[in-house]
């Protein structure tokens, strides 16, 4: 790993980069052409019928059971300048930037984020307006009403939150890590918002909401972008979550990395291999849109979101496809610590890529099925 004197994306920019407009993002075009969410949640429901092994009712119940603590605190807390709980009449007098960025960090730890990183706000990444998608969640404003932050809010903490590696392979069936892991997001970033409100400064927690967490994420040291799209962090891989704190506490931002995963991508491409819905680009990068879901200008593989979704869609249930099979998703261990090394410095990238694939890392893993002890069958209530 490098420390970078700035975010390994500037190298690849070729154009003028404009704030996006949230309105844009697959998931918000799918609440607005077709209602994409309530279909796949309308197919979820109706896979219980059809006892489809993976999507049984109690498959089903588990993922909801994740988001539970996720859609409260959506409706209440996340995207919001909440006041503090008790203190209103005091402020921490002279924070000291070095010393709050440890306490910050540690709290956030404490709190179950897995790794955590500080940035100073690029205001590019903060979305123009809102999005049918966030609106949809929070309730917390309306469509396209314009997002600005005050200029106050000038530091970001961003945290990371590893999702399962047993119970992600289950995917593309029912895996409901992702799910649990909004709840994650929800609970630690606005449990850390209210630390920072009680010491009297100003915070507002986001899981997706405002902007976009992964170029913010990539600014705060945390990892690079991937072929995919996603973040892939040097712990993790790409198999994380991404929730974040507005703040105007003074905080030390932290180092851009490399871990060499843009040249990595440049002779993987398992994920656009695998991808059923063909969202991913193979080849070469490019700084060209397909649509109004990309950013032009700046030399990356952008994804087909539409395509993407309309698959979620189909499949009843989000996907992870692409996390699974990819080489850098691996548990934390020391073999695969060690093996991370040669992937690092793009040593025998091909070959790594090559046994990834027939060692079988990458494959679905059927087993983990309640339906193996409990009759998945149902009955009309
Ligand atoms: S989530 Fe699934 S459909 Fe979407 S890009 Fe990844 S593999 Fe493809
Ligand atoms: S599967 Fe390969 S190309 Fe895709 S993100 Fe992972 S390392 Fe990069």
């Amino acid at each position: 790993m490098r420390l970078l004197p700035e975010p390994s994306y500037k190298k690849f920019i070729t154009g003028e980069l404009k704030r996006f407009d949230e309105r844009d993002t697959g998931f918000s075009r799918g609440v607005v052409e077709g209602n994409k969410y309530t279909v796949m949640h309308e197919n979820s429901v109706r896979n219980i019928e059809k006892l489809i092994p993976g999507k049984t009712i109690l498959d089903h119940a588990l993922w909801v059971a994740g988001r539970t603590v996720d859609y409260i605190l959506r409706k209440k807390e996340m995207a919001r300048e909440g006041a503090p709980i008790y203190n209103r009449g005091y402020r921490l007098e002279n924070p000291d930037p070095s010393a709050m960025t440890k306490i910050i960090k540690e709290v956030a730890l404490w709190l179950g984020a897995d790794l955590v990183g500080v940035t100073k706000l690029n205001p590019l990444w903060i979305y123009t307006h809102w999005g049918h998608h966030n609106a949809m969640y929070t309730s917390a404003a309306e469509p396209g009403i314009p997002i600005n932050l005050p200029e106050e809010y000038d530091r970001v903490i961003v945290m990371i939150h590893e999702m399962d590696h047993e119970r992600l392979r289950r995917t593309p069936a029912v895996e409901s890590e992702t799910d649990i892991m909004y709840s994650k997001m929800g609970w630690c970033a606005s449990s850390l918002a209210t630390y920072i409100r009680e010491l009297g400064f100003r915070a507002i927690p986001c899981g997706n909401e405002l902007g976009l967490s992964i170029p913010m994420a990539i600014d705060a040291g945390l990892g690079e972008l991937s072929r995919m799209g996603l973040l892939m962090t040097r712990e993790f891989g790409p198999r994380v979550r991404i929730s974040k704190v507005f703040t105007n506490l003074p905080l030390l931002p932290d180092t851009p990395v490399e871990i060499g995963i843009q040249r990595f991508c440049e002779k993987c491409s398992v994920c656009a291999e695998h991808c059923p819905s063909r969202a991913i680009m193979s080849g070469p990068r490019t700084d060209k849109a397909w649509d109004r879901s990309n950013s032009a200008g700046i030399l990356k593989w952008p994804l087909k979101a539409m395509d993407c979704f309309n698959w979620w869609v189909a499949n009843g249930t989000h996907c992870s496809i692409c996390i699974r099979v990819c080489p850098w998703n691996k548990p934390n261990t020391l073999f695969h610590r060690s093996i991370r090394l040669l992937a690092e410095r793009n040593l025998f990238t091909k070959g790594l890529v090559f046994f990834d694939e027939l060692l079988g890392y990458g494959k679905q893993d059927k087993r983990n099925d309640y339906s193996a002890i409990q009759d998945p069958s149902v009955t009309k209530l």
